[in-house]
């Protein structure tokens, strides 16, 4: 190590405030969320005062025994001697929880400063801790800090710079003598190649048996069947398994400084504790839940609301008639790019390349972007002020019933923003058959690019695109779809076993912090803006010339210049051709029109283009979701309403965009996962497009051999659902479980 460059790493628990900490001192703004696993890689950046110091943000984990993906990045990190001092987070208000990882990050050997995180709700529940001794009972300093308000934090990183200066120390908690005793006669057995700073823990690590570090110290076959001897022996006295002792050798440890080290104030319940009483009741939680999300909706794309009207005044002066602001008028965007063009002497390919493809594509999602601002605005309001963790809990006893685990829900709550950060955030899902399921199935939830297909779609279907009941009743369709295949897809061979057991921490509520608030608000948005003006500015070029270009009179042209080409010139287009040859695909959904099929096409590059193409097809010039032009022209390619609403399923619950398919094969790292899951979304939105359209159709008195596949169909998943779990659908786990053990 030299003085020009250090190393600072920062452990702790999930939600302990290590990436608050992390944007305080290095000015940047990683996602900090209110529940765990949001940092799931670790980040690295320079301390803004002082550049020869890099640190780095762990994933929060809450042991150092690897059985996550998370505590495997972190424990390896710690263990590569790279970080030259360590800082471990503690969410002082949990100390006693916290604390567990914190002696297994002193009993690393690596220098160690221990930083007291919410100071500031410390002191307002009245509780005192004494961190003189603390610090002592650790072997490592301890600063009380609060990342939030800004208070400790010079005194911190001065300490973490004199730590690291020091040498490896050893810890000073001591287990039980009996245990001392073995594990000193396993650090004899060790290689001298292990450091003196590291043999104890080494020697704990085989104590518990864990292959990797056995692995890393390189034991003799002699030495490792001493060890194991040794071992064994202890868990005969002990009468209980090795990871067990120790595991209950730190808790004894930390019932001790829990003892000398801190004063409770009398308990008295927080406010935070009577909220929760209420919000995560057995009875009330769920439809509090409903509530809360049908209010964050209703604010945000119901008509008259706060968000659409800013997306009206928008489209209707933007986009739209042009507007007049302090007593001057403006043209409407397309009016005036239109006249520029007009004087520029523009030919008409160019103008429809312009205002047809690029104007109509990129304003009909811009325009979108007030709706989207406001409800990004709550939902990261719910998200950082800790309501969002309390869901996960209630969601987690619901659930629960079906055979899925809680943890499948902050994916799918991630995803209401974008599937892609929803699909990443399935990380922290330990079981890998559960992580695969909800990779699978969280982009079932509507992210805010289907917000637009769905007003549509209801302006098509009731006349009204901003029904305050309608964006919630897609958003817990979503949850439907999400739970019934989860229900189905557990009873396969490929998904089955027990749920992950769900713990977290619940943190107390607490008014979120503007900048974050406001990171997280931008962090979507920006996402958005950003797409708007590169996949969909791309893709709507490429749309434009699909459906512009094409063969008319055995010629191949810019149709609208063909001589006496009919008005409806894109019906001669190549995208006509391209949607006509797989339309029969849709023909049993009751939507075989190739305009229909073009838009479900352009919808897996992004949700976003399924309007703009809408709008470009159907020659509506600037056509928004709002539009009741749009939703005429929309409606008229469907033969009945049920076809409507089979397009609007089939869309909703297909593969999502690129992005996110693209996140999902990086989250499998496998190609046939990958393709499991794509086919898998695409298969279940066809049949659920196809049972609505056929049912519409049998209510109508429509018969065919359709009728008899959907109710095939129809058969099968309700068989799936309501079957019992396969009484051995459980036993390889447990054999499995058997094995390892
Ligand atoms: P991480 O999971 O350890 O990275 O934790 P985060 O940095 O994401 O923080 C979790 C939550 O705790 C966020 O809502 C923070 O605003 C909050 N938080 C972090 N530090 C403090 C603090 O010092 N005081 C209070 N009251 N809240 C904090
Ligand atoms: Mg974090």
């Amino acid at each position: 190590m030299s003085a020009s460059s250090l190393h600072v790493a920062l452990a702790g628990n999930p939600n302990c405030g290590k990436t608050t900490l992390f944007n305080l001192i290095t000015g940047q703004n990683g996602y900090v969320g209110n529940w765990p696993g949001v940092t799931v890689e670790k980040k690295e950046a320079k301390l803004s005062r002082d550049k020869s110091v890099t640190i780095t943000d762990l994933p929060g984990i809450y042991s150092l025994s690897p059985y996550s993906p998370e505590e495997r990045v972190s424990r390896d990190y710690l263990m590569s001697g790279e970080p030259d001092v360590v800082i471990d987070v503690i969410d002082a208000t949990n100390l006693e929880r916290n604390l567990y990882l914190a002696l297994q990050v002193v009993e690393t050997g690596l220098p160690v400063v221990i930083a007291l995180n919410m100071a500031d709700l410390v002191e307002k529940n009245g509780d005192k801790i004494d961190t003189r001794a603390l610090s002592k009972r650790m072997g490592a300093p301890v600063v009380l800090i609060s990342a939030l308000k800004n208070t400790g934090i010079d005194e911190l990183i001065a300490e973490a710079k004199r730590a690291a200066a020091s040498k490896d120390r050893v810890p000073e908690h001591k287990f039980d003598s009996a245990i001392e005793d073995v594990l000193e006669k396993i650090e004899a057995l060790l290689p001298s190649s292990v450091a003196a700073g590291k043999r104890r823990y080494y020697a704990v690590k085989l104590f518990e048996r864990d292959r990797d570090a056995a692995k890393l110290v390189n034991l003799t076959k002699e030495g490792a069947a001493t060890v194991e001897r040794l071992v064994k022996q202890c868990e005969q006295d002990c009468d209980d398994d090795a990871e067990s002792i120790i595991t209950g050798e730190r808790y004894a440890v930390i019932a001790h400084i829990m003892d000398e080290c801190v004063k409770k104030a009398p308990a008295k319940m927080s406010v935070s504790e009577k909220i929760d009483r209420v919000v995560t009741n057995r009875i009330l939680g769920l439809p509090i839940f409903l509530v809360v999300m049908f209010a964050v909706y209703f604010i945000a794309t119901s008509s008259g609301a706060i968000g659409t009207a800013g997306t009206d005044w928008v489209n209707d002066n933007l986009f739209g008639e042009g507007f007049e602001l302090f007593g001057m008028s403006f043209p409407s965007i397309p009016g005036a790019i239109e006249g520029l063009l007009t004087a520029g002497g523009a030919s008409p390919l160019v103008s429809s390349l312009v205002l047809d493809g690029i104007v109509a594509g990129v304003g009909a999602v811009l325009g979108f972007i007030p709706q989207m601002f406001v409800l990004f605005v709550l939902l990261s309001f719910l998200e950082d002020c800790g309501y969002m963790a309390r869901v996960a809990f209630v969601m987690d006893r619901v659930f629960r019933r079906f055979g899925l685990s809680g943890k499948s829900f902050i994916p799918m709550l991630v995803s209401t923003g974008c599937g892609v950060p929803g699909v990443l955030a399935t990380k922290t899902i330990e079981n890998e058959k559960d992580r695969r399921m909800t990779v699978m199935t969280t982009t079932f939830i509507p992210c805010g690019a289907k917000l637009p297909i769905i007003a549509l779609l209801m302006g098509a279907l009731v006349g009204d695109a901003e029904a305050p009941w309608i964006s919630p009743l897609f958003y817990f369709l979503g949850v439907v779809a999400v739970i019934v295949s989860g229900i189905m897809l557990k009873k396969t061979k490929l998904f089955a076993g027990r749920p992950t057991p769900f713990v977290m921490e619940l943190p107390s509520y607490h008014f979120p912090s503007l900048k974050s608030w406001w990171l997280h608000v931008w962090e979507r948005v920006s996402a958005y803006i950003k797409k708007a003006f590169t996949i969909i500015f791309a893709s709507t070029i490429v749309v434009w010339f699909l459906s512009n270009f094409g063969v008319y009179d055995g010629a191949f042209g810019f149709l609208p210049d063909m001589a006496g080409i009919p008005e409806e010139f894109t019906d001669y287009s190549v995208l006509a051709m391209l949607g006509g040859a797989i339309a029969f695909i849709f023909a049993p959904l009751g939507f075989d029109s190739w305009q229909a099929t073009a838009m479900s096409i352009t919808g897996l590059v992004a949700k976003e283009n399924v309007v703009a193409t809408a709008s470009s097809l159907l020659h509506i010039a600037d056509g928004t979701e709002t539009d009741p032009n749009l939703w005429t022209a929309f409606a008229g390619m469907f033969p009945t309403v049920g076809a409507i609403a089979a397009f609007g399923a089939f869309n909703l619950l297909c593969a999502p965009c690129f992005a996110a398919m693209g996140t999902i094969r990086a989250q499998m790292q496998s190609g046939k996962w990958t393709a499991i899951a794509i086919g898998y979304e695409c298969a279940f939105a066809w049949v659920v497009g196809l049972m609505i359209n056929q049912f519409y159709l049998a209510a109508t008195g429509v018969f065919s051999v359709w009728t008899v596949v959907a109710v095939i169909f129809a058969a099968l998943i309700l068989f799936q659902l309501f079957r019992p779990m396969p009484k051995d659908a459980w036993k390889d786990d447990e054999a499995f479980a058997a094995a390892a053990a």
